[in-house]
């Protein structure tokens, strides 16, 4: 059976989250600074009431399960929730499934142990702290197999040494999650671990914050992302055994599932961005005037409109089709190539249609009173992190390619004079027969 439709419950909740969005949370994007920042108690104070009526309304972490203090909606509905929570900054906090957190949280769900998740994903869970996640180096992301973070076993503790470059939100983690070397004399793939670092523990060094592009310019950039990217020396970083997440070697296993989640997640909440720039383009369209009447009457508004719209729709109904893949497997590395889709997709809808929209607004579009430039560079940020384009282009060609054999024969499958040969000899007593009676 095919549905196009969210079930009336369920919508009667996203047309109150849309509502509210609107209303109460999107104006506090150019009101607060950091929403990663547990410690600014006035930020605190304004959205822990918010946070509540969210519970409230059970739309909590509405992705995790009961067990840990979710609905267990899923990933389609929590996708439906993200395409209005995407519009702000500070909306995914107050809802409860913040990436890095989100992602964090659910690598801890799945491979922690009762200690650990005690510890570490209950206030994550509650909002009560945030988190970072230390995988990328300075020398190279893209490939993990080159990383050279080393932990080593001294007695009952693990000792962590080198680089990690862009850990989102180092600054404001109570806890990072650092993927490191533990074995070298095996293949990297099983030759790495994940490790909980707690933030206070001696031998982290920050070495600074990098932001993207001209972040953070002042409060209220609405539309852009406002993090800080650590780069994170660890020296002699001391931890017990047991912040060991999951088994030795498990590290790649565990970096799957954190990040086919996280992908998808970013692509609900860009169609959001995505959707808010292609409404202001509509709106300058049918506003501004020529001297023949408003922009909306010229055709190339029209191919601008026409082009997004169908960008937009077709980016969303790709990720709708992926978070049900995941909720029908419930397994990522079933749904490897329908994930690289979207993530490939990703930036370049969002970046065409925040560009369209640029264009139409002219000088007002290109300069910092309007979200469209950061949207296009949020574009570029999204196509590089979590991997970039190129990689998951590759992963999804060779998940395609995977399902074809090559022919034996001189010619391809498809090749018309041979189909017609094959046609006419399975045919031919039934044609000759034909012939005969005529
Ligand atoms: C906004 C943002 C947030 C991030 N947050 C985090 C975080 O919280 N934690 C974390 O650990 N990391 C984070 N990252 C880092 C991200 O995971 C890496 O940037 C990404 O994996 C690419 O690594 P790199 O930047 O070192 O690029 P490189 O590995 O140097 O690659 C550079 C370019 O080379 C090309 N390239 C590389 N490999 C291939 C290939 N196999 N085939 C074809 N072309 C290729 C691509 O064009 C690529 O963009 C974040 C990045 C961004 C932009």
């Amino acid at each position: 059976m095919w549905e196009f439709e969210t079930d009336p419950a369920y919508q009667e909740q996203l047309d109150w989250v849309d509502t509210f969005v609107r209303d109460v949370v999107e104006p506090l994007d150019f009101v607060l600074d950091n929403p990663f920042d547990k410690r600014d108690s006035r930020a605190q104070a304004i959205v822990r009431p918010l946070k509540e009526e969210v519970k409230a309304r059970g739309l909590w972490a509405c992705h995790l399960g009961p067990e840990l203090g979710g609905q267990g909606y899923g990933q389609v509905r929590l996708a439906l929730l993200n395409e209005i929570l995407g519009r702000s900054r500070w909306a995914p906090s107050i809802f409860g499934c913040q990436a890095p957190d989100s992602g964090n949280a659910e690598i801890l769900a799945h491979f922690g142990t009762p200690e650990q998740k005690a510890r570490y994903l209950e206030p994550l869970l509650e909002g009560d702290i945030a988190s970072c996640y230390s995988m990328t180096e300075p020398r190279g992301g893209a490939d993990p197999t080159l990383f050279t973070v080393r932990a080593v076993r001294d007695g009952g503790d693990w000792v962590i040494n080198g680089e990690k470059w862009f850990s989102t939100n180092a600054r404001h983690a109570s806890f990072f999650i650092v993927m490191a070397v533990s074995n070298p004399d095996v293949d990297a793939y099983k030759g790495m671990s994940m490790f909980i670092v707690p933030a206070e523990t001696p031998g982290i060094t920050i070495v600074r914050n990098p932001g993207v592009a001209t972040e953070p310019p002042e409060q209220g950039s609405l539309g852009g992302v406002r993090h800080d990217h650590g780069y994170v020396r660890y020296t002699d970083v001391r931890v017990p055994a047991d912040h060991l997440l999951g088994g030795e070697g498990d590290a790649f296993a565990i970096a799957q599932t954190r990040l086919g989640g996280g992908r998808v997640h970013h692509a609900m909440r860009t169609v959001a961005l995505a959707r808010h720039a292609f409404d202001l383009l509509c709106e300058r369209a049918v506003s501004r005037q020529t001297r023949t009447g408003p922009l909306a009457s010229l055709q190339m508004t029209q191919e601008k409109v026409a082009d997004s719209w169908i960008d937009i729709e077709c980016f969303r109904l790709l990720v709708l089709r992926t978070a049900w893949l995941i909720d029908k497997h419930k397994d990522y590395r079933k749904v490897r190539k329908d994930i690289s889709a979207v993530k490939v997709m990703l930036p370049r809808v969002l970046h065409d249609v925040a560009q369209r929209a640029l264009r139409i607004h002219g000088s007002l579009g290109v300069s910092n009173e309007m979200p469209f430039v950061s949207m296009m560079v949020t574009a570029e940020a999204l196509g590089i992190a979590d991997g970039p384009t190129e990689v998951h282009k590759v992963t999804l060609a060779r998940q395609v390619l995977r399902q074809y054999t090559p022919v034996e024969t001189l010619f391809p499958s498809g090749h018309l004079p041979t189909l017609r040969e094959q046609a006419f000899a399975a045919f031919a007593d039934r044609l000759e027969h034909e012939a005969a009676e005529l």
